[in-house]
């Protein structure tokens, strides 16, 4: 998963921009770019790490301009190098930028088109890069030295034609503006606000509504599926829907996982959906688990905190933070390579014993996805001194790959890949276990906003919006992205590293 920003303002942008990616960096730990545009030049900065240590003083002082767009990155498709880092540049037409959050299912089909037909290339292995070069041959083919805002909309219509998967992007063209589009199942995240100066109207998209928050922009609304808006350098502001069949149907995973619960993301409050959640759970258990024998229920923190208290008091048991947090380690499951993730669990949590010693124990998590995390925090329970350990997970088994942008890429790591609940309990090691059930997970997120008929599931049915993935698909998928792949191209990234880190060191 990755964050976005845009801002086209009325004053130097870069500091409001690297605060929006501040608030965004649990989408992702991996790189940090922002790109302004002063006097027709791109200043860009990007580089491996988080926002805090990618910018220094002397890069913020060169991101000069009232308009910019900024990206963190989260490594799925491709390697964890820094030559990935966002946002891409591409010379033609005019000079344009782009960041890009969501992962396109196309890409080997793009690759070969653009270079063949297009007569573009793409230096790196990321969808994004491939991505800015098929708006740029668009907007190109338009034919226009000067665009009008029409002229942008065709061109985004036809990039919907060429390209198929999850997309949420802010672009900047020189002389021109920042266009922002989502996919036609408006699959990742994009809201945008606006904010009022003297000398006229600013407006910023972003990933999660957070980041307008901490910038003091107003929400106006989330950009809807297939939809494009486009502001002018000079701040006018026009917006069209661009797809021929836009089909609503967001990413199911960014509620039970991904966004920060302070955010809104197409009308539903992340915090909500996390206490319908426990509602819905807790009922669950109330119904499966009537002889139920615990003593107290304990979140693994933090993702799961609003969802534990209410299945707490749905079960009318007490509530206790029975494991630390350190703060100040990233999230687990985003470190690449296996080794590395199974170590930073116990890097990460520490349990109280207090809160276990001779207790039955009800530990609730958001998911369960490669099964890492509940296995070594059962563990720690029962080292600690718990008698009996139940497991809860918030969102269903996870099944299936993820090919929109978030990190699951192969059936063969996840631990519910082929298995049914009591192989997984006795893998993990918990007394008993229980998940949410799909049907529940989807009505406690819609609550909030009934209109959306349908979410992005396809991790717990199998089921892929985009109607284009098949097991070819999803084995080529593994062999690219399984950790093996991962870990030799981490060792291999440092040769490449200098083509593109042309940031102001
Ligand atoms: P594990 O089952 O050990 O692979 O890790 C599951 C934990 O990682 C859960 O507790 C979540 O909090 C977190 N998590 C779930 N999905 C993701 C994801 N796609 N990326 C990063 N972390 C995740």
């Amino acid at each position: 998963m990755c964050g976005i920003v845009g801002i086209v303002g009325n004053t130097p942008v870069s500091q409001y921009l690297y605060d929006g990616l501040t608030v965004l960096q649990h989408r992702g730990q991996d790189a940090a770019g922002i790109v302004t545009i002063q006097n027709n030049t791109f200043r860009l900065r990007k580089g491996n790490g988080l926002v805090k240590d990618v910018f220094h003083t002397r890069h913020m002082l060169r991101l000069q301009g009232n308009i910019g767009i900024g990206h963190i990155r989260y490594p799925t498709a491709g390697t964890s190098s820094s030559s990935e880092a966002q946002p891409f540049y591409a010379n033609s037409p005019f000079g344009i930028s782009l960041a890009h959050n969501g992962n396109l299912t196309n890409a080997e089909e793009l690759k070969e088109w653009l270079y063949k037909e297009a007569c573009r290339h793409v230096n790196t292995t990321s969808d994004s890069e491939l991505l800015l070069n098929i708006l740029g041959h668009e907007l190109q083919s338009i034919g226009n030295f000067t665009l009008t805002p029409d002229d942008i909309f065709t061109a985004i219509a036809n990039v919907h034609q060429r390209v198929r998967g999850a997309y949420a992007t802010v672009a900047l063209v020189i002389g021109n503006g920042m266009v922002a589009f989502r996919d036609p199942n408006g699959i990742r995240p994009l809201v945008f606000g606006k904010r009022e100066s003297e000398k006229g109207t600013e407006y910023m998209v972003a990933s999660e509504t957070v980041a307008l928050d901490a910038c003091d922009f107003e929400f106006v609304r989330d950009v809807a599926p297939g939809e494009a808006i486009y502001i002018t350098e000079n701040g006018q502001f026009f917006s069209k829907q661009c797809a021929e069949n836009p089909r609503f149907s967001p990413c199911i995973f960014e509620y039970v996982y991904f966004a920060r619960p302070d955010s809104t993301m197409d009308k539903i409050s992340v915090y909500a959906s996390r206490v319908e959640m426990g509602k819905k759970l807790g009922a669950k258990i109330k119904q499966e688990w009537a002889d139920e024998d615990i003593d107290v229920v304990i979140p693994i923190p933090e993702t799961s905190c609003d969802t534990a208290l209410q299945i707490a008091q749905t079960l009318d048991l007490p509530y206790r933070q029975g494991f630390v947090k350190n703060r100040y380690i990233g999230r687990t499951f985003i470190m690449p390579g296996q080794e590395q993730r199974k170590k930073s669990v116990r890097q990460k949590l520490n349990a109280i014993g207090a809160e276990f010693a001779g207790k039955n124990v009800l530990l609730v998590d958001d998911s369960i996805v490669r099964g890492t995390t509940s296995e070594q925090i059962i563990d720690m329970a029962r080292a600690s001194g718990a008698k009996k350990v139940y497991f809860a997970s918030a969102a269903p088994e996870i099944r299936f790959p993820n090919v929109y942008g978030i990190d699951m890429p192969s059936a063969t790591e996840l631990i519910a890949h082929g298995r049914e609940l009591d192989d997984i309990c006795d893998l993990i090691g918990a007394d008993k276990l229980i998940f949410q059930t799909i049907e529940d997970l989807v009505s406690a997120v819609s609550v909030a906003n009934p209109d959306i008929k349908a979410f992005e599931t396809s991790v717990f049915n199998g089921q892929y919006v985009t109607q284009d993935i098949d097991q070819g698909y999803l084995e080529r998928l593994d062999a690219l992205r399984n950790n093996e792949t991962k870990e030799t191209s981490d060792k291999n990234a440092d040769s490449i590293i200098d083509m593109h880190n042309e940031g102001a060191e």
